[in-house]
Order: structure tokens, then C-alpha cells, then sequence
């Protein structure tokens, strides 16, 4: 394989031409496990950013491809339909909270939120809330690369602040600090509350990921504030969007996050484990509100809108997961990471350690050089991808106790020796 010409000419995600160190070259990925080109295999630790759930190579979702593709690879989508997008469609509306009865397909997690953001603004301004221009959401968040998805990531620490003098603003509020296990109070949802008070004219929506804030930080945080936040949306007619793009099929411990707080958002935005990894799709469901009260066309409609394989292939993949025992393997898993990453938290580089579902988070103290660290934990069999101060994982949710245990130790053994 011509590593050099990946090197030197084609971009990975957040890096520049050159690379300074060559990408690790996959020629094949089966169960958790990908084979590099040397022969080397390394557990997946991290799902391919959250989306195979189910592994690679799995034979059901491999065959819903292919006996699709010989089908019909793509038609589109304007003025025509098919039976994967009305499968799906149907699935979706089976697997959520009875209001979210409206999808619009889109082709990836940063377009759900464009589409999700523009559903709001344009349901607001044909409902004559023509003083609504902007979005309210929180500090740590991530929604994607594109542009409104950008202008409601964190301001700071997100990889965006170089775009900011391009983007909108919307109104940043402090993330939720009450942790997913602590004891509530209501003053932690003060600041959303003063600040719908004072300005819900001109607030199109509430967007923010459930429990999980996931790239801007992997906080996890309290299901009340999910009540709270629907509570105060209702009362100042604000919409709420919730994107459970990382969080979506099961990787919580719940099928869905917000139903950590049996909450619904007005709008919800799903991605990446949707198809189980296979293919990029997003969907955003809408209630019937949202739905009829844009009573013109919805000024949206990609070329590949409802692909049919990843249509069919997301299809297959909820099958698979809601005919798999994924409850007890999430709660076996979480309590694994619980057990084996604890002692992690005496280590003198490590400020705190955090569980919850399939997804277990090391935070250090500083940003250390995540090169060498990221060797060794190669050299030990194991795939991770570590950010800022965040070394994490969440896991296919098929991996078995002793696959698990090697990334656990590999992660153990390699923050034990950071001073
Ligand atoms: N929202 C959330 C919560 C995400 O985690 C991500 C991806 N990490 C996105 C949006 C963007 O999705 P995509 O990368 O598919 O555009």
C-alpha cells in the first residue's frame, strides 16, 4: 500500500498536508478487530468514532448491502421513494417516543444538525416568531464541522474558534454542571432559565446532546436537566432539539438518551451507529407540530437523500441490535470499564475517571503527548484515539470480557507510567 502517497497528499480528519506521522494502513476489519497491513491486530476501542456498534464484517448487515445493490444502489430522492427509506422510516418511528413522527434523511451527523437547525428557524418564521434569529445551546458541546453545526460548538475549546468570525453566535450557556450521578438541585438549570426569561423571542431552539457531551469533552450529566430544559422550553415557546448522534442506539445504557429522563425533544437528530457503521446516514425526526406548522416546502434536499443501501443497511442494523441481548451487554460492559478503569483515578496524571454505558472516560490533568502513548497502547493490540486531556473508549457493543480487559489494561498500564 502507498502509504507515502496518503501522507503526502490526501487529508485525515483534523490534520494538514503533509502528516507529520504516517496513518496506520487497514486492509481488513472483522468482529473488533482491525488488521493492519504489517499483520498487526488491534482491538477497536472506540467503534470507528461511536458508529459499528455491532462490530465489522457482520454477516446480516454485509448481506442487507449486498442483496440491496443488486436491487438498486441509488435513485433519488426528489419525486421518487423506495422500500428501504419507508422500512427505516417506519423503524424510526417504531423505536422513538410517539410524537417523533416526521423524518428528513440526511446524508451525515454534521447535515442532521443544518437540518435540524433550519427545521427550527423555518418552522419559526412561517409560525410569524419572525424576532427567533438565533440558537441557545452549551459551552463543551459538539455538532459537527459544517457551518451551523460549528457556530453551536464550544467557542473556546472547539476545533472551530479559528472559523468564529464567520459564524453565527448563538447564546452559550455554561454546560450542565450536575454529574450523571450526583444529587440535583434546581439551581443548576438557573442560567438556561434567566437566560430563556430574558430573551425567548428571539431563541429559535435549545439544541445540546443529551447526558452525553461527547467530542466537546465527554461529560456526562444529570437526566433532570433533560426535564428541566423541556419544562422551560414549553414554557417560553422555544423548540428543543436534542442531537443524539454519539448517544443514539444504546450506547448509555437506554435505546435512546433522553429517555434516561423519558423526555422528548421537539426535534432529534440521530447518526452514525444508525447503520451500524456500515454506511454515512443521519435521520431528524420531528413532531407533528414542527412537521405542519412548516406548511411550505422545507428548503432542503440533498442529492443523496435516503440512500437505498444505507437506508436498507440501517434497517438491518436496528434489527440486529433490538434482536440482540444489547441491554445486558451495555450493562455488562459498564461494569467492567466501572471495575477495571477504577484504579486509574490514584494514578498522578489522571484527574477523574467516568462511566456510563458502553463508554468509559479517562480525564487527565494536562494534555499530554498523545503520540507516544498512543504507540504503546498499540504495541499492546489495542485502537484508541485520544484527545486533549481525554483518553476514552466505548467499545462495539459485541466485545467479549477478555477483548475488553485488553484495552482496560493496555489504557492502565500506559497512563500509570505519565508523571
Ligand atoms: N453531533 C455529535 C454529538 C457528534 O458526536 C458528531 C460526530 N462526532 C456530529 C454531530 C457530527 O457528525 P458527522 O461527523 O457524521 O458529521
Amino acid at each position: 500500500m502507498d502509504v507515502s502517497f496518503d501522507q503526502s497528499y490526501l487529508w485525515h480528519p483534523y490534520s494538514q498536508i503533509p502528516s507529520a506521522t504516517p496513518a496506520l494502513a487497514v486492509i481488513r476489519a472483522e468482529g473488533v478487530y482491525l488488521t493492519l497491513a504489517d499483520g498487526r491486530q488491534l482491538i477497536d476501542g472506540m467503534a470507528s468514532w461511536w458508529a459499528c456498534i455491532h462490530g465489522y464484517n457482520q454477516p446480516k448487515l454485509n448481506q442487507a448491502i449486498k442483496s440491496q445493490v443488486d436491487q438498486m444502489a441509488h435513485v433519488m430522492f426528489g419525486g421518487l421513494t423506495h422500500e428501504p427509506a419507508i422500512e427505516l422510516g417506519k423503524k424510526l418511528v417504531a423505536i422513538t417516543a410517539d410524537s417523533l413522527r416526521y423524518i428528513f434523511y440526511a446524508d451525515s451527523g454534521s447535515v442532521g444538525v443544518e437540518v435540524a437547525m433550519k427545521m427550527a428557524a423555518q418552522y419559526c418564521f412561517e409560525q410569524g416568531l419572525t424576532a427567533k434569529n438565533k440558537f441557545l445551546t452549551f459551552k463543551q458541546g459538539y455538532h459537527g464541522d459544517t457551518f451551523g453545526a460549528m457556530s453551536v460548538c464550544d467557542p473556546v475549546n472547539g476545533m472551530h474558534h479559528k472559523f468564529s468570525r464567520l459564524l453565527q453566535q448563538p447564546i452559550f450557556i455554561e454546560s450542565p454542571q450536575c454529574g450523571f450521578f450526583d444529587q440535583w438541585h434546581d439551581h443548576y438549570v438557573a442560567e438556561l432559565e434567566n437566560h430563556l426569561k430574558a430573551s425567548h423571542e428571539s431563541i429559535i431552539a435549545v439544541i445540546f446532546e443529551p447526558i452525553v457531551q461527547g467530542a466537546g469533552g465527554m461529560r456526562f450529566y444529570h437526566p433532570n436537566y433533560l426535564q428541566a430544559a423541556r419544562d422551560l422550553c414549553d414554557r417560553y415557546n422555544v423548540l428543543l432539539i436534542f442531537d443524539e448522534i454519539a448517544t443514539g442506539f444504546g450506547r448509555t445504557g437506554k435505546l435512546f438518551a433522553y429517555q434516561h429522563a423519558e423526555v422528548v425533544p421537539d426535534i432529534l437528530i440521530l447518526g452514525k451507529a444508525l447503520t451500524g457503521g456500515y454506511m454515512s446516514l443521519a435521520a431528524v425526526l420531528t413532531c407533528e407540530k414542527v412537521a405542519h406548522g412548516i406548511d411550505q416546502p422545507f428548503m432542503h434536499g440533498p442529492t443523496f437523500m435516503a440512500n437505498p443501501l444505507a437506508c436498507r443497511v440501517a434497517a438491518a442494523s436496528i434489527n440486529l441490535l433490538l434482536e440482540s441481548p444489547w441491554q445486558n451487554r451495555i450493562k455488562a460492559i459498564e461494569q467492567q470499564l466501572q471495575t477495571q478503569l477504577a484504579e486509574c483515578a490514584n494514578y498522578p496524571a489522571v484527574k477523574a475517571v467516568r462511566v456510563l454505558g458502553a463508554i468509559g472516560v479517562i480525564e487527565l490533568n494536562q494534555n499530554p503527548d498523545w503520540l507516544p502513548i498512543q504507540q504503546r497502547l498499540v504495541d499492546a493490540g489495542v485502537w484508541l484515539r485520544p484527545f486533549k486531556n481525554l483518553l476514552y473508549l466505548m467499545p462495539p457493543y459485541i466485545i467479549t470480557k477478555e477483548q475488553l480487559t485488553q484495552i482496560t489494561t493496555a489504557m492502565s498500564d500506559t497512563l500509570r507510567a505519565i508523571k
